[in-house]
């Protein structure tokens, strides 16, 4: 779909996958205009398609259009457009196991002008990709590196837009944990140094040996993840009582080693809810590569997953249907 200061949203439309033709000049390729989504469309035992929560995502780019001045695309073209686009070829929905199709909606500015400004002419794009089980051969706990050198955002930054640029950022650190065996980086606030604030790519939780869960809360540095929320709900759901705070990098290190926290796991759209086994850094490292993954954890992957791929009721009116 093209938006252009004039006519706005225009030109809806499906097409073959293939390349873009973009000037030299384009604003996207100097000033990194550019945010983007990521959901999944599952599909049921009866063959029907649905997606998770995708009105969360269409809320989610309008709040990252707002952030680096790009248009917003409203939530029902959004919603429409993932449609059209499953509905082009549903074949592509795997089935079976944990597969599913991945979404991928951006929106680039791409006015051909070098001078830094709001987007004056935007073309907004979904691509899609099956997706196979994140976790082949059983879910396995992940080891995560605290990253202590870099910061993923700041205060009054983009780090709670969804915005290719806070990925750049975060390449370096992101490599640092794969040198060091970890799957992924744990970010902490920019400011103290010692909050936590999410993983690469994924939001995280502590729970504690009474059944309490803690979450980052929402700092204005960290992503809303869709997953968080949803997570959030089934936890109380199950009577957990679950607390969105400030949590020092600390109180994860000596909980874990007292044996106060229990479990912790991270989670976002790629492997819904995975169990974080060590957290470790230049000089320490905390829980172990051995234990599996803990009863609250996986009691709540169930939940989700079950909702997604329709083997459970619906009962927060998570799913959208795609096919007719
Ligand atoms: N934090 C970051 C930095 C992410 O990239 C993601 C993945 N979108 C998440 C958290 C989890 O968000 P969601 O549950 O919406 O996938």
């Amino acid at each position: 779909i093209d938006w252009t200061v004039d006519q706005g949203w225009h030109d809806a439309r499906v097409q073959a996958y293939g390349p873009l033709t973009l000037s030299p000049a384009s604003a996207v390729l100097h000033y990194g205009q550019e945010i983007f989504e990521g959901l999944k469309a599952f599909r049921h035992a009866d063959g029907s398609v649905w997606s998770f929560r995708p009105d969360a995502n269409g809320a989610r780019l309008q709040r990252s259009a707002r952030r680096l001045a790009l248009p917003e695309l409203p939530v029902d073209l959004f919603v429409e457009s993932i449609r059209q686009l499953v509905r082009a070829d549903a074949a592509w929905v795997p089935s079976g196991g944990e597969s599913s199709l991945y979404l991928r909606p951006f929106m680039i500015a791409n006015e051909d002008f070098l001078g830094v400004r709001p987007a004056q002419r935007v073309a907004y794009y979904v691509i899609a990709s099956p997706a196979g089980a994140y976790f082949k051969g059983g879910i396995k706990p992940v080891s995560i590196w605290l990253s202590r050198d870099y910061a993923r955002a700041g205060r009054g930054g983009t780090g709670a837009a969804k915005c290719g640029g806070n990925y750049a950022a975060s390449l370096l650190p992101q490599k640092q944990a794969y040198d060091n065996g970890c799957a992924q980086v744990l970010f902490l606030d920019a400011e103290s140094g010692r909050h936590v604030e999410e993983l690469g790519g994924m939001n995280v939780f502590l729970v504690g040996r009474d059944g309490r869960v803690a979450t980052p809360e929402l700092s204005g540095s960290i992503l809303e993840g869709i997953t968080r929320a949803s997570v959030i709900q089934l936890l109380r759901d199950r009577g957990h009582e679950v607390v969105e705070r400030r949590i020092d990098i600390a109180e994860w290190i000596d909980g874990v080693r007292s044996g106060e926290i229990a479990e912790v796991f991270a989670c976002g759209t790629a492997a819904s809810i995975s169990p974080i086994g060590v957290l470790k850094g230049h000089d320490f490292s905390v829980g172990s590569a051995d234990a599996g993954a803990g009863e609250v954890t996986m009691a709540i992957r169930k939940d989700l997953t079950d909702i997604q791929y329709g083997r459970a009721p619906d009962r927060h009116g998570w799913l959208t249907r795609l096919t007719a």
